[in-house]
Order: C-alpha cells, then structure tokens, then sequence
C-alpha cells in the first residue's frame, strides 16, 4: 500500500481546478499535488510537488460518512463537501505553492488590485478567491475565471473608478 500518491477522485477534482487557478498567467511547468495518508485522521495531506512523471492514485480506502472534525494543519477531512472543501484546499495549496522556490514572492492568484494575493473564502454559499482588503470577491474558484494571461481580465464588466473620477463625481454633488 502506498503512503503518497495523485489524490483520489474525491479531492482529485478539487485540487486539480485549485492548481489551475494557481497557475494562473504564469505556469509552473511539472506542477502536481499529492496526497498523504494522514495517521489517525479520516482525511488526507495535501502537498505541491514539482514532478516529471505521473504518480500513481492513492487507494481511496477513507469513510466519508465516518464524522470528522477539522482542526486545522494541511490535511482536509474525508467528510468534508462543496465550497468549503475547495476552499481549505485552495488554502493548503496556496500556502505550500508559495513555499517553493519556483513562486516565491509571486501572488497566485493575483489581485488586480494590489501586490497581495487572493484569499480563498466562502461567500454567499460559493467558493471565492477574494480581495481582503477591500472585501470584494474577485475569481469564483476553479471556474476558469483566474486570467491566463497578464492584464485585467477582459471579462471584467464592473471596472473600478479611479480616485480622480471619485473625486470629480465628489465635486459635482457639492456643487449641486
Ligand atoms: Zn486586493
């Protein structure tokens, strides 16, 4: 039996869709995730790995009805579904990504904003990569909507109003 190996179809979906946004408009090249058995936990380590050939899947030999709590560190519950399973797997991958020489100091995903990367959270009951600064989701996570190529996205249909339009439309309503 194998101790690591590609995630099972259960988290197989999710990082995989997490690790394209990641990528983003810079791609790593033999980027893979990989999965650990996590001793006496009902879940599964994640990590990122740079990988020249493809691992064998992991034996999917874990019990999603089996109650599990989360309590933090790079492992995700077998029990956990939806939004929030992609969000915690966006979280552990982001965080070991940026650990490795090859995106260090990059923001993956970017905020078109600011020089910080996005944040992985749950808005409205849908998995979100956001800008905490200024509280606004940004990339729905793993929908494709991350840029592939540098720039704003072309997608983007409510473009931020600079300071100067703010303060001219401030000016108007004074002198109304
Ligand atoms: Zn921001």
């Amino acid at each position: 039996m194998h101790d690591s190996g590609r995630p099972p179809d259960w988290l197989d979906a999710p990082a995989a869709a997490v690790l394209r946004d990641l990528q983003g408009a810079q791609p790593i090249a033999e980027l893979a995730v990989v999965a650990y058995r996590a001793v006496d936990l009902n879940g599964l380590h994640l990590a990122i790995a740079e990988l020249s050939e493809p691992l064998p899947p992991l034996e999917d030999d874990l019990d999603p009805e089996t109650p599990t709590e989360y309590g933090g560190g790079n492992w995700v519950p077998r029990t956990m579904t939806g939004p929030r399973l992609l969000v915690l797997t966006a979280d552990i991958l982001q965080e070991d990504l940026a650990e490795t020489d090859a995106a260090w100091a990059q923001s993956r995903p970017p905020c078109p904003w600011h020089p910080h990367p996005a944040r992985a959270a749950v808005r409205d009951g849908e998995a979100w990569w956001v800008c905490e600064r200024d509280d606004v989701p940004l990339y729905r996570i793993g929908r494709g909507e991350v840029p592939t190529r540098p720039g704003p996205p072309l997608s983007w249909n409510t473009p931020r109003r600079s300071r100067r339009a703010e303060k001219r439309q401030y000016g108007r309503e004074r002198h109304r």
